[in-house]
């Protein structure tokens, strides 16, 4: 039943739901309240908590304009002796005045530490004077909405299907196994769904959110299955055809281990070993190589290759920002060229007449091991024999992404992939989100490494920091100064970085200043990277361009500006570009103060650890699955009522139940369609 068929609701509406999802009136059913709001009681003024949003009453004993950086509106209300400020940045005259002493007014709110102890910033506001407003009569869900569709509407189109379903015009299926019902005595699916969208009056809103009652348990499990199942399908759909099978061939690859300046490490060894099992056999591989930064993921990548053009197949090597693409590309020419291996190079801001080259060499075969970025799987890009994708720093890019490479493989035959990551993804979250991949890990770094030395330091503490990058610089150190995103703007952050490098030729007498941000041509970026690389430049100031895979072993101090804005692992991935030579190595993490509780928590879990798991495992508790995978993985995940922290001890019980779905395709396909619909398309690719 498509939502076209509820009363009131036509096509402009129907696009509005569409956004979010929801399509037919059984989707309306499952699109769960985020919270819930208690509008069923008032809270006396003298037992107010901050953060917590409630319904209050009081009289207003007085109302005043102050000036601050703006004019604000003060009311203050009182309420058997208590009292509480509410506070209005934005206001019309005449909402000012109808504050008047001796009114009564009930407000929604959520409570905040204001300068005269709690207030209430914009609250929801009813004025009366002697008979109360009525009071809810059941906890307010609060509905994920787009814009254009308010809240209430969202709530009333929910209680019409609600209605269908009650009517019986609507039934939903049983899609779980009896025995885990049974086995968890889980409510009916209608009754777990009133539990949710219908909460009953006395409901505890706290038990309701935070806790996994039976209802929430039940759907929570629906949920976690579904999602599984989509994953194991993507994983299917991706292996469908068969990849070359590039069996054991010494040639090329004791070539390079021989030419390497160093030996491999253990974890190195380990890892390659069960890559090259993978891409022995037909069944095309799907693997992630995770490895914190520096751990030395780039020369697996080159075994990897060597491999496949022993075995006549084209390489693509594909990395998320041009001076990645372009590191990429000198480090997989150094190495492979002596063996003989053509390696070509392809971006979207090569000239057209280059470009036309490339393309052609990739179209003859005559490019061998191709690296670049984005433009590796536009459209225009033929390849001969494309036989094995390796991608560097995953989280940028989408499955959908990966895909389009993919389908670059030759007709009816699939390829191996081979992605790498330095994000370093908690155990829990890389079930989820990357389901559909197989891992493998580098635990070891390559030895004689000094951990970097990290510090804090207000910004107040400026000119010592540069004193020290002074010094840094006369005995023969390069160093990094990151220029943070301060405005979400590209443009403003470049200004922010442009501005930091004037001031610091200035400051810093005899110094080479480089700048490197995401608005030069790529040529110039490369050439920046370059004159730093060889030592021409001693400081460079840069965006957050540099986060991935920059490689110069001879930086060995780092400033981060304004560090408590940026998120840890970006932190991390920063630091990783110190680190890498033989001197000890310090990053100096700058921030404006004052620092709040959470800040300062988040700082100094990267002062006390060097290790990148350890550090996401904390930022996942700290900020949540969303942030820490990033909007388009968290999209991917895109999770309803199961969360990934609070539901982990679930999922090795929820993979067994997944498997079990194999003999009914039918109810596969409608878990999936009822919990991840939309998203399924996504996966599905
Ligand atoms: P990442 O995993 O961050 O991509 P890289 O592949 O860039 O790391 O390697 C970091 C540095 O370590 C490079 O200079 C690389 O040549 C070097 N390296 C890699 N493996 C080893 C090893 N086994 N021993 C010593 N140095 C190594
Ligand atoms: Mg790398």
């Amino acid at each position: 039943m498509e939502v076209t068929q509820l009363n009131g609701v036509g096509p402009a509406l129907a696009t509005k739901l569409d956004k979010l999802g929801l399509r037919n009136v059984e989707d309306l059913l499952f699109h769960l309240p985020i919270r819930y709001q208690d509008r069923t009681r008032l809270v006396p003024l003298h037992s107010l908590s901050p953060k917590i949003a409630c319904l209050v009453e009081g009289q207003i004993t007085s109302s005043s304009l102050q000036r601050g950086r703006r004019v604000s509106l003060r009311v203050s209300i009182s309420q058997n002796g208590a009292s509480l400020g509410l506070r209005f940045m934005h206001f019309h005259a005449h909402q000012a005045k109808s504050f008047t002493n001796g009114r009564n007014v009930r407000c929604f709110g959520e409570l905040r530490p204001g300068p005269q102890g709690l207030e209430m910033v914009h609250p929801e506001y009813v004025l009366f004077d002697d008979v109360p407003p009525t009071l809810a009569d059941q906890l307010t869900p609060i509905y994920p909405t787009t814009e254009g569709l308010s809240l209430t509407r969202m709530g009333q189109l929910i209680a019409l299907a609600w209605q269908q379903l009650e009517q019986g015009t609507l039934i939903l299926d049983e899609l779980l196994p009896q025995q885990l019902i049974n086995q968890y005595q889980l409510p009916s699916l209608q009754e777990s769904l009133r539990q949710l969208h219908y909460p009953h009056v006395h409901a505890d809103l706290h038990l309701l959110q935070d806790q996994v009652t039976p209802a929430k348990l039940r759907l929570v499990l629906e949920e976690l299955i579904a999602h599984q199942l989509t994953l194991k399908r993507a994983k299917q759909q991706n292996q469908r055809l068969p990849a070359p099978t590039l069996a054991l061939s010494k040639h090329l690859e004791q070539g390079l281990i021989e030419n390497l300046p160093f030996e491999l490490t253990g974890a190195q060894q380990r890892v390659w070993q069960e890559v090259a099992t993978d891409l022995t056999t037909p069944v095309p591989m799907v693997r992630m190589v995770q490895g914190d930064v520096g751990s030395g993921k780039t020369v697996l990548a080159a075994l990897a290759a060597c491999r496949a053009v022993d075995h006549g197949c084209q390489v693509a090597v594909l990395a998320p920002t041009e001076i990645l693409a372009e590191q990429h590309f000198h480090n997989f020419s150094h190495w492979l060229e002596p063996l003989g291996i053509n390696v070509a190079w392809l971006t979207g801001k090569q000239k057209a007449q280059v470009k036309r080259q490339s393309l052609a060499a990739i179209a003859s075969g005559e490019g061998q091991v191709i690296v670049g970025t984005h433009a590796l799987f536009q459209e225009a890009v033929e390849y001969q024999h494309l036989g094995l994708i390796i991608i560097d720093e995953q989280h940028r890019f989408g499955v959908a992404q990966r895909h389009s490479l993919v389908k670059k493989a030759p007709p009816g035959k699939g390829l191996h992939q081979l992605v790498m990551t330095a994000t370093p993804i908690p155990r829990t979250l890389a079930m989820s989100a990357y389901g559909d991949l197989d891992h493998s890990l580098i635990d070891e770094l390559p030895p004689g490494r000094k951990p970097i030395n990290s510090v804090l330091l207000n910004n107040t503490k400026r000119a010592e920091v540069i004193e020290r990058i002074h010094l840094a610089c006369n005995s023969g150190q390069q160093v990094y100064w990151i220029c943070p995103l301060i405005e979400a703007s590209e443009v403003l952050q470049c200004e922010a970085a442009q501005d930091t490098a004037a001031l610091l030729t200035q400051q810093l007498n005899n110094i080479k200043v480089g700048l490197v941000h995401g608005r030069l041509s790529s040529a110039e970026k490369a050439e920046v990277m370059a004159q730093f690389k060889a030592g021409h430049i001693q400081l460079l100031v840069a965006t957050t361009v540099v986060e991935v895979g920059v490689d110069v072993p001879n930086a060995n101090l780092m400033v981060i500006d304004n560090a408590e804005r940026l998120g840890l692992a970006q932190l991390h991935q920063l630091r990783g570009r110190v680190g890498r030579g033989q001197a000890q190595s310090h990053c100096l993490f700058m921030y404006q103060a004052p620092l709040s509780a959470m800040g300062r928590e988040r700082l100094d879990i990267l002062r006390q650890s060097n290790d990148g798991f350890v550090i996401a495992e904390r930022d996942l508790q700290l900020r949540g699955p969303g942030e820490v995978l990033g909007t388009r993985q968290a999209g991917a995940v895109g999770l309803r009522i199961a969360d990934l922290m609070r539901d982990a001890h679930l999922l090795p019980e929820v993979k067994v139940i997944a498997e079990g779905y194999i003999s009914y395709p039918h109810k596969t396909e409608k878990i999936i369609s009822r919990w991840v619909g939309e998203n399924q398309a996504f996966a599905k690719v």
